[in-house]
């Protein structure tokens, strides 16, 4: 079925009506596809649109029956080839009238028979580009495609059914093009009215901003003929210049403001346009109006147009007046700061000055309290050192007379320890109770202020506890506090009590040795008082007779005075022994020659006992020993006795030898076995005189017996005889 070249026209005419009369695509387009279907006569004519991946949606359609709609059916034709589109662009039609049998791939014929079309009828909808003519050209844009459809049976398409969709077509792409043409008009019209109305929003947002901003915003003319002309002046700068808006416009700064400030704010305006750049004028002083001073703070900018050229001057001015008051205020409070700083930082250094001052003072005088504390440290070291072991007693009274200190010595001597000591009275603790009194009034006498520092001296008796008496001589002198108050007594004692046996020996020694030598000096001075006064003829019997008495008695002087000298020496270590080798019978021979005469005269016979030991000894001094007690026994034994001398090693002792000297005479009372050692000490006061010895032979015995460091002893029985023994350690040669 041919549709005829009229109908052609018509329906052409109808489109073309259709797109000039609404602007409504789809009215158009359906309008198109339904008129398009009834004038081919086919069962569903549709408009295909591309998408950029060669798929296509069928966005209008006109179909005979409804089970062939693909009306918003997405089809993907997986066999499109690409020289279709080629095809398509060059605005070819494409017609396939039998589906079944046609010279198509099978590919696509399965996918045409997918949609029940037995035979169809392309044509390209090609928009031309934006000043193209409509003309199928290559480069067109393939936008869609408009195609007819035969479901029911295949159709041989005819000549002028390829006119009339390829007319259609290029209608409907007419319409397309126009209807995107408003479109897209429609949309410049939408956005411009959009631009409109955010740049009116702007607007009336920065008048808004510009009329309430508390800054003063002001703009310029920068047009050279009507430079610095005011277009603006919102009302926080008629505030800031108290002049409104209406009278500042139009008009420049020289209208208003003194002619050297005017011409200051214009070369401004100058700069900024010469730079192009905002500046910025941190500090201005306005006067305006009356002297009302003010300091403001301006930025200029320069605003220009499209071309670049100066359209305006933008001025935003703040006042700080107050802002630089009060930075002056501060300003001077700083400075009324530093300086109170500075005051205090010169009165803090004095004070740290004084206070570094104070603490070297304080340092040194720690250093010196310290050396002081240890010199008096040392200082009582010493002193305790020197108390405790001086040989001197050492005690501190109270002033009560209880002890407040006693040194070991005192406590070694009295026999105490120091608890048994401490605290006690001293006076009536310790002393006996007849020194008491005494002791007391003169401890209270050194507490007197008026004692001073001066010494008192007191002897007293203490009695030790285990031993005999003591007599002490005490050095007291008062003890007081650093006021002068007496506190106490200090003593220091010496322990007198040998001195005073000494010294009562001496006594005793002087007053018999004076006796003793005044004896026979006596003797001498009456013979030769007696001579010379011729009383008696020295050549009479009984002038001879006194020469004998002064003879002998010179003699008895000599002997006395030498052995008084010779024990004198001993005792003082002025002789020293000379030891040699001696031999017992050697010795005790030469000590019987001695006094053999003696002992003729008194008809004593001497005995040795046979004895030969030798040994280390001073042989002159033990023969003397010897001698001296054979003297003895010689004059203390009745004529016809015997004595016996020995000499033998001890049994007990192999390192002493005994000597014995044994005589049968008168003997020697038990109580004077000990005394007769000691100097004049005779058993019988007249013995000596009698006897004609000194009272010195035994204790000059005695001393060379002990030098050479033995004893001598004797024992006796009174009326029976004597044994004199002494030992002499034997040191073998
Ligand atoms: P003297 O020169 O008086 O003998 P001594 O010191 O030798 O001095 O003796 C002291 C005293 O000892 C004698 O005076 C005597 O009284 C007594 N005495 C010494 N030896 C004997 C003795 N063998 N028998 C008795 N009495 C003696």
């Amino acid at each position: 079925m041919a549709s005829s070249e009229q109908e052609t026209n018509h329906l052409i005419a109808t489109v073309a009506l259709k797109i000039r009369q609404s602007l409504n695509l789809s009215d158009i387009l359906q309008a198109t596809v339904d008129g398009l279907r009834e004038l081919l006569k086919c069962d569903r004519v549709i408009v295909y649109r591309f998408e950029p991946d060669w798929s296509g949606i069928v966005t209008v359609e006109s179909v005979s029956e409804d089970r062939w709609s693909l009306i918003n059916s997405i089809i993907k034709d997986p066999c499109f080839e690409e020289s279709w589109t080629l095809k398509y662009r060059q605005g070819e039609v494409t017609a396939i009238a039998n589906v079944s049998v046609g010279n198509i791939d099978e590919c696509h014929q399965e996918f045409l028979e997918s949609f029940d079309i037995k035979a169809n009828l392309v044509a390209p909808i090609l928009l031309p580009n934006p000043g193209d003519r409509v003309e199928p050209e290559e480069n067109n844009q393939l936008w869609g495609l408009l195609i007819a459809h035969h479901c029911q049976e295949p159709r041989q398409w005819q000549e002028s059914d390829f006119n009339c969709i390829k007319q259609i077509g290029n209608q409907v792409a007419i319409a397309i093009q126009q209807a995107e043409l408003i479109h897209k008009n429609y949309q410049e019209l939408r956005q411009r009215k959009l631009a409109e109305q955010q740049n009116q929003q702007t607007r009336k947002f920065l008048q808004t901003i510009i009329e309430h901003i508390p800054v003063a915003v002001f703009v310029k003319d920068a047009h050279p003929e009507n430079f610095g002309k005011f277009q603006l002046w919102n009302p926080a700068t008629e505030k800031l210049l108290g002049l409104k808006a209406q009278k500042a416009l139009g008009k420049t700064v020289y209208d208003y403001f003194p002619p050297d400030q005017a011409e200051k704010f214009n070369q401004q305006d100058q700069e900024v346009i010469k730079k192009g750049n905002l500046i910025e004028i941190p500090e201005e002083s306005i006067y305006k109006g009356k002297p009302e001073h003010k300091i403001i703070r301006i930025i200029k900018i320069p605003i220009y147009n499209e071309l670049h050229q100066p359209e305006y001057i933008l001025g935003i001015a703040e006042d700080i007046t107050a802002y630089k008051q009060a930075e002056i205020e501060l300003k001077q409070a700083k400075d009324e700061l530093e300086a109170k700083v500075l005051q205090r930082t010169e009165e803090l250094q004095n004070a740290y000055n004084w206070l570094r001052k104070e603490l070297t003072r304080k340092e040194k005088a720690q250093i010196e309290l310290q050396n002081s504390e240890a010199s008096l440290k040392e200082s009582e070291r010493r002193w305790r050192s020197l108390l405790e072991n001086v040989r001197l007693l050492v005690m501190s009274l109270d002033t009560q007379g209880n002890i407040d200190y006693a040194n070991p010595f005192l406590l070694q001597l009295a026999d105490y320890n120091l608890s048994e000591i401490t605290e006690k009275n001293w006076f009536t603790d310790f002393l006996p109770s007849e020194a008491q009194e005494e002791a007391k009034a003169i401890h209270n006498n050194i507490l007197q202020p008026s004692f001073n520092s001066s010494v008192s001296y007191q002897q007293t008796v203490i009695f030790p506890k285990s031993k005999t008496e003591k007599i002490i001589a005490w050095n007291s002198t008062q003890l007081h506090n650093t006021q002068g108050k007496s506190t106490g007594v200090i003593c220091i004692g010496e322990d007198i009590t040998e001195q005073k046996a000494i010294q009562k020996k001496k006594d005793e020694f002087v007053s018999v040795v004076s006796h003793e030598l005044r004896t026979p000096l006596t003797a001498i001075r009456g013979v030769l008082s007696l001579l010379a006064e011729d009383k008696v003829d020295p050549k009479s019997q009984k002038g001879k007779h006194l020469l004998d008495i002064g003879n002998s008695s010179a003699e008895h002087l000599v002997k006395l005075v030498n052995d008084l000298l010779e024990l004198e020496y001993l005792e003082s270590g002025t002789i020293e022994l000379i030891q040699q080798q001696v031999n017992s019978k050697e010795l005790m021979l030469r000590a019987m020659d001695r006094v053999q005469i003696l002992a003729n005269k008194a008809k004593i016979d001497i005995q040795i006992v046979e004895s030969d030991i030798n040994f280390q000894g001073d042989s002159d001094r033990l023969i003397q020993v010897l001698t001296n007690l054979l003297s003895n026994g010689i004059k203390f034994s009745e004529p016809n006795s015997n004595i016996i001398l020995s000499a033998e090693k001890q049994d007990n002792d192999n390192l002493r030898i005994l000597f014995a000297v044994k005589d049968h005479g008168r003997g020697i009372p038990s109580d004077k076995l000990e005394s007769i050692f000691e100097r004049f000490k005779q058993v019988d006061a007249s013995d000596s005189k009698r006897k004609g010895g000194t009272g010195l032979g035994l204790a000059i015995c005695r001393n060379i017996v002990e030098q050479h460091g033995g004893k001598i002893w004797v024992n006796s029985v009174y009326g029976e005889g004597s044994t004199f023994y002494f030992t002499i350690p034997v040191v073998s040669c």
